[in-house]
């Protein structure tokens, strides 16, 4: 089950968190996997303790990707796998977050979706290959601590459906999928409980901590690993009947 071997992926943001736990996985399913980031240092390191190759990219630049998908295919002929993964949380309001914070976000967490997926589609039409975006339980349902974040993630969501449809019609044979985590502890979910924190007006973030815990049914957070074992399971063949669909990993939050 899960497995992907003879399979090359890339990843966007896995230099650490999520996507970091994700790559890791990967590779002990049997995947070549390449990392892109802007965080050179941690990435390079990452990659070389998985066994795994590492190029710079910025998610929000056209030509930046095409030089991570040469450099992807120069290294291993193909590509099988896209998982969009980079994203970035602003944690303000909608009257206090500015319209800079606004436009990172669109970049990043929009743009930088589009862009991978133009730049990956040619040579997953040439494997049948997929991708997998990682949205939000805040692209499926409201969020009180980021309504901009949420905006750019619903977004995804929908994205995700919309470009599985398109690429079924034209035959490409390309699954999309999206993944959509609930609160993860990862250097995001700290930037959360942060902005959690000035919203109750409380400099405890422990507390703060404990009461995101408690929107989890399943009565903890949740770990990256969790999160890695879903969108493995979106990229390998066992999940080959699934395309514009989005699977929910968030511990019982969005049951509710
Ligand atoms: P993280 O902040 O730990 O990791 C995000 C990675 O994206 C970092 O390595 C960062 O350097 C990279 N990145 C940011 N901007 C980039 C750019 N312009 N180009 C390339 N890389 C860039 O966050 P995470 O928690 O691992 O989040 C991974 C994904 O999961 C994001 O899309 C996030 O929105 C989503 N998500 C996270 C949570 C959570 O609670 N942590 C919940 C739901 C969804």
């Amino acid at each position: 089950m899960n497995r992907l071997d003879g399979k090359v992926a890339f990843l966007s943001g896995a230099a650490r968190g999520i996507g970091g736990a994700t790559a890791k996985r990967m590779v002990e399913a049997g995947a070549k996997v390449v990392i892109g980031d802007v965080l050179d240092e941690v990435g390079a390191r990452h990659a070389q303790s998985i066994g795994a190759t590492y190029v710079h990219l910025d998610v929000t630049q056209e030509a930046s990707w095409a030089a991570a998908m040469d450099a992807t295919i120069k290294a291993h002929g193909k590509l099988d796998v896209l998982v969009n993964n980079a994203g970035i949380f602003v944690g303000k309001g909608v009257e206090d977050a500015s319209l800079d914070d606004w436009h990172r976000l669109v970049a990043v967490n929009l743009t930088g979706v589009l862009l991978g997926t133009r730049a990956a589609l040619p040579h997953l039409k040439k494997t049948k290959g997929n991708i997998v975006n990682l949205a939000s339980i805040a692209g499926l349902v409201g969020s009180q601590l980021d309504p901009l974040y949420s905006l750019t993630k619903g977004g995804v969501t929908l994205f995700t459906k919309s470009a599985a449809l398109e690429f079924a019609r034209k035959g490409y044979r390309v699954r999309v999928n999206s993944i959509h985590p609930g609160v993860i502890q990862t250097d995001m979910g700290d930037q959360t409980f942060v902005s959690r924190a000035r919203n109750l007006a409380t400099n405890d973030v422990d507390a703060v901590r404990d009461i995101a815990r408690k929107t989890h049914p399943i009565g903890r957070l949740g770990v990256p690993e969790d999160i890695a074992k879903g969108i493995l399971y979106l990229a390998s063949d066992d999940s080959a009947f699934m395309t514009g669909a989005g699977l929910v990993v968030d511990g019982g939050l969005t049951a509710q």
